[in-house]
């Protein structure tokens, strides 16, 4: 789920978690610490009490260092008046100290403790301050002497005492902690907002920076353009992005080349086609163009049931040009003849040079009487144009053969079609030239 959402989502997440857990730690750690604390303060401050009673039995007791003296020193600090038990019996103990003081002679003692309890020993190991199974004047083991804390006087060692027990903490100890309590809590709070608005804040640049990389990705991907991130700064989105905008450069200008160069060859290709079917001299189209278009428009004559007319035409006595007035006045006659033919057909027919001086229209959805007028006007023009501007003396005519798709058996071929216009042409050839026939 969580490797779905943004990066920004990720590491605000991952920000919120470390804060609330290093709280969580300190939370569990703090009161404890606290506490152990306070029970250290509280021993330590027993142990000098203690000492302090200790070395002041000691000043007056000789024989400190026996179990006479533990129970003397018992006697005297604990039951001064052995017959009078009444008034030492102990006092009883606050409410919340109840149930902790059995067996805790008195209270009222500077040796007692609020909450903590205490076994003491003279140096020799003998139990001057009962407490549970231990009885004044008891000699403690060696294993439970040396658990025992060591109370030492300017170097002299006066006893020692044996912290345990069930420990409680005051009442003020407990407000203390649960304060502290409340308070990291309230600490956590404040980090889980602070982290969260720290995480926030950091991101935003991250993810604007990071949004712009994207949609220049995008842009580039699209529509190959050199890329302007110019992202400042030294980190690593700054270098990606500014990586980014060199690759982009490059790449468009690697676009641009190749787009340049896939125009050359198409145009090259273009020209390339055009030359195929173009006659070099005339540059009417040449016999393949010819056959091609013949082929394609006879069978969408027939497919849409419209006519098809074919004009074969043939320069009269051209020989006799070449021979008179040069071969370089008869390309220019024939040059001429094209563009005469070219500007008197339609947008649609189209005018072919398919042999030396053979030149054929093909006129589609022409019938004949139509295809007969246009081969008459063509003719006409031919005659009537100034020749003599090539060459004095100069004249020029045409003959023509029409053969139309409709007029024709029904399932005639190109080949037929081509024949028929072709026995027409040497009909008007025969005929006397300068004519149509059809
Ligand atoms: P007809 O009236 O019977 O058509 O007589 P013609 O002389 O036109 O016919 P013929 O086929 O005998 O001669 C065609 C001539 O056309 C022969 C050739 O020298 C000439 N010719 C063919 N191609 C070219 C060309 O590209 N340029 C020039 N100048 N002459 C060409
Ligand atoms: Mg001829
Ligand atoms: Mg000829």
């Amino acid at each position: 789920m969580v490797f779905s959402h943004s990066l920004r989502f990720k590491i605000m997440l991952v920000t919120i978690i470390a804060s609330v857990a290093s709280i969580l730690v300190i939370l569990v750690i703090t009161p404890h610490m606290v506490e152990n604390r306070f029970i250290e303060q509280a021993k330590n401050r027993h142990f000098q009490n203690f000492t302090q009673a200790l070395l002041e039995f000691k000043k007056s007791s000789e024989n400190w260092n026996t179990r006479e003296g533990a129970i003397k020193y018992y006697q005297s600090r604990f039951q001064p008046d052995r017959h009078n038990r009444r008034q030492i019996a102990p006092k009883r103990p606050p409410a919340h100290l109840r149930g902790l003081d059995s067996g805790r002679p008195d209270f009222s003692s500077p040796l007692a403790s609020d909450n903590l309890r205490f076994v003491l020993t003279n140096p020799a190991g003998f139990v001057v301050l009962p407490f549970y199974h231990y009885q004044a004047g008891q000699l403690i083991n060696q294993n439970e002497l040396s658990e025992a804390e060591p109370l030492v006087h300017r170097g002299e060692l006066l006893g020692y005492a044996l912290a345990s027990g069930d420990i409680k903490l005051s009442e003020k100890d407990n407000t203390y902690l649960q304060t502290l309590t409340d308070s990291l809590l309230i600490s956590a709070l404040i980090a889980v907002l602070f982290a969260s608005s720290i995480g926030y804040l950091l991101t935003r640049s991250i993810q604007t920076r990071l949004k712009r990389l994207i949609r220049a990705t995008q842009n580039l991907a699209d529509n190959p353009n050199p890329s302007d991130l110019k992202m400042p700064g030294k980190d690593e989105i700054s270098l990606l992005a500014n990586q980014f905008d060199q690759m982009s450069a490059r790449l468009t200008d690697q676009f641009n080349e190749l787009e340049n160069s896939h125009q050359i060859i198409s145009e090259q290709a273009r020209s390339l086609e055009k030359l195929s079917y173009t006659d070099e001299l005339t540059e009417l189209a040449n016999r393949r163009y010819f056959n091609d278009a013949f082929e394609t428009l006879l069978k969408e004559a027939r497919v849409a049931h419209t006519d098809l007319s074919l004009i074969l035409c043939d320069i009269d006595h051209f020989k006799k040009v070449n021979d008179e007035y040069s071969h370089q006045i008869g390309d220019q006659v024939l040059k001429q003849v094209a563009q005469i033919l070219q500007s008197s057909i339609r947008e649609d027919d189209i005018a072919a040079r398919i042999g030396g001086e053979e030149l054929v229209i093909l006129m589609p959805k022409t019938d004949k009487q139509t295809a007969l007028q246009a081969a008459g006007r063509i003719r006409n023009n031919i005659e009537t144009y100034p020749w003599h501007k090539i060459a004095l003396g100069l004249t020029i005519t045409m003959s023509s053969g029409v053969a139309s798709l409709n007029d024709e058996a029904a399932q005639v071929s190109c080949n037929i079609l081509f024949k028929r216009a072709d026995a027409r042409l040497y009909t008007a050839k025969s005929a006397g030239r300068n004519q149509v026939c059809g």
